[in-house]
């Protein structure tokens, strides 16, 4: 079987750790229940690597663990395997972290004003810091102006709607 890059675990671990958690993920799904070693030698990454990512996963519950003996070494070993079913999950949960940031983000721009110069290297100030500087920039002395945020409001009243149908469905 040939495990194509979309597979969705492989993208979550990649989303989460990057191409060395995408080797590791795929060798994962190639070899079901395959030790720290077998993967090393699959993916060509370094045990220590392996080991990292496998942690991180089990830790994020992506994938799950078995304590084995090894039958000709004697000593423990773990037998990892996919949690492929906990993959929408993970997404969901993602989704949610995100949903909240938005309504955060939203909120954030509902309730301030910011006041802008136009000159790209100064920075957005508040309405308190451009009423403390008579609503002059302190770095350029050019004129603050009120930024007009209607239209990113607006995108982030559209992104949090697509997202509450997306996590509805
Ligand atoms: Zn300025």
């Amino acid at each position: 079987m040939k495990i194509e890059y979309e597979d969705t675990f492989v993208k979550v671990a990649g989303l989460i750790g990057g191409p060395d958690y995408v080797r590791v993920a795929r060798a994962l799904l190639n070899n079901e229940n395959a030790t720290d070693e077998e993967i090393a030698s699959a993916t060509g990454l370094k045990i220590k690597t392996v080991r990292k990512a496998l942690y991180d996963l089990f830790g994020r519950s992506l994938i799950s663990g078995v304590r084995v003996r090894d039958p000709k070494r004697g000593w423990f070993v773990y037998r990892w395997k996919a949690q492929r079913d906990q993959t929408d999950g993970f997404i969901q949960t993602q989704k949610k972290k995100i949903l909240v940031r938005l309504k955060q983000r939203l909120e954030h721009e509902e309730t301030r004003e910011f006041y802008f110069c136009g000159t790209p290297t100064c920075v957005t100030r508040t309405f308190e810091e451009a009423m403390e500087t008579f609503f002059k920039c302190p770095t350029c002395q050019r004129p603050l102006n009120r930024i007009d945020n209607t239209e990113l409001k607006e995108a982030l009243r559209w992104k949090i709607n697509q997202l509450e149908e997306d996590i509805a469905k």
